[in-house]
């Protein structure tokens, strides 16, 4: 792998002693419990970066963990602190935590000059401020200010050239953690000279943000399934009725310009559909041929036809790439496509990658996360890394430590 990794760190990078100023990705969904207190609802993404913080401590580091959490545009905004998610964590790592409610100033450089080998401070929401996504220089000094080494251990937020993901690296000697590693590890060998036949499966409602990954996984694979709303994007652009389904407007030209090209991977639309008139459980549904989706009435899920057509490719794959649902997961019964597609991946002896976190979650829903060969933590990420792009969080740490 050509980022440096934790193993890179000896010698005069060697993490025993110093501080160590780790990016995580620990933006996890929050909730009340019934005291009315802030708590983390999901804690899956603090576990994903327990390996990395333990490697390092154990090593003798005292670590300044970093994050942001949720969107709250620059500014400080209580209901998004880093306090409960720094409480999970003391819990999940077994040794207190401690925490700032600020990330740069006066009292995180005198928490920080205080830390002893082992231990831990988590500072406040990196968003609180406005320049982190806007990678304002000074905001990256200052948070590397404490610190003598960086760890980036956010895959989900590599996608992002932000003060802490790209600023700080530029300033303090930098590795991946072990989850990045491991992320990208999964990518590269899935992508880069892959088992063939290779079928990369699309979804998801908007194709505007996928132009460029569909593009790319036409070129890499040898079948390209296309389910979920964006398939609709396809039918309309083929000038076929879509009723009042979900239509991506903006991107017509490139879904026909997409349709026209012969070149690559074969692609495969939906061929029918289950449709409805409201996204409701106990709405009345049908399934219909592709041409006989009509007005008041939208695709909601793939048919049953279709499902078998790409259960039946999926068979015959040795590497499967997934990234986005086939329908609306989330409200039965518009979820079977998309649990059927997740449990053929899951039961045929294939390479498989799954990415985005619709489909980590449609994946954990149809109970095959483990049978899986890698589910990614990244949503933005992983769809970049599908696209073929060099996510800017990598690239800063690629060459020779120090160099
Ligand atoms: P994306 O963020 O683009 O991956 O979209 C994920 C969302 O697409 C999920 O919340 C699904 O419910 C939604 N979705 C998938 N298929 C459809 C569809 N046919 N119509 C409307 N929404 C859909």
């Amino acid at each position: 792998m050509d980022v440096r990794t934790l193993d890179d760190l000896v010698g005069d990078f060697a993490p025993g002693g110093k501080r160590i100023f780790v990016r995580v990705d620990f933006n996890v969904p929050l909730e009340r419990d019934a005291a009315g207190a802030i708590v983390v609802a999901d804690e899956r993404r603090i576990a994903a970066s327990l390996p990395t913080l333990r490697w390092l401590l154990e090593r003798g580091a005292a670590l300044i963990v970093a994050s942001h959490v949720g969107r709250p545009e620059g500014r400080p905004d209580p209901a998004l602190s880093m306090k409960p998610i720094a409480d999970r964590l003391a819990a999940l790592l077994g040794r207190p935590v401690g925490f700032v409610p600020s990330s740069i100033g006066e009292t995180v450089l005198a928490r920080s000059s205080r830390l002893q080998p082992g231990d831990v401070l988590v500072l406040e929401n990196l968003r609180f401020h406005d320049g982190e996504e806007a990678c304002d220089p000074e905001l990256a000094r200052a948070l590397a200010a404490p610190a003598e080494l960086y760890v980036n251990d956010a895959f989900g937020t590599c996608h992002r050239a932000h003060a802490s993901v790209t600023g700080v690296p530029g300033i303090l000697p930098g590795v991946a953690g072990r989850l990045v590693e491991v992320e990208v590890a999964a990518f590269k060998k899935a992508m880069h000279e892959p088992a063939r036949p290779v079928v990369a499966i699309l979804g998801g409602a908007k194709i505007g943000d996928k132009i460029g990954t569909i593009r790319h996984l036409r070129k890499l694979a040898d079948h390209l399934l296309i389910g979920g709303g964006m398939a609709c994007t396809f039918q309309r652009a083929q000038g076929l009725p879509v009723g009042a389904s979900l239509v991506d407007i903006a991107a017509l030209d490139v879904a026909r310009e997409i349709l026209a090209e012969r070149d690559g991977a074969q692609l495969h639309l939906p061929t029918d559909w289950i449709i409805a008139k409201e996204i409701s459980s106990s709405a009345p549904y049908q399934i219909v041929p592709l041409d006989e989706v009509a007005d008041p009435w939208r695709a909601l899920d793939i048919g049953p036809r279709t499902i078998n057509e790409f259960v039946g490719l999926i068979k015959e794959s040795a590497t499967v790439l997934w990234n986005g649902p086939m329908g609306v997961f989330e409200t039965p019964p518009f979820d079977r496509g998309t649990l059927e597609v997740a449990v053929a991946i899951a039961e045929h002896p294939c390479v498989s990658l799954v990415g985005g976190g619709d489909t980590a979650r449609a994946a954990k829903k149809a109970r095959v996360v483990d049978r899986l060969t890698h589910v990614s933590t990244g949503g933005g990420a992983s769809l970049d890394m599908l696209s073929g792009i060099d996510l800017p969080g990598l690239a800063v740490l690629r060459g020779r430590l120090g160099a």
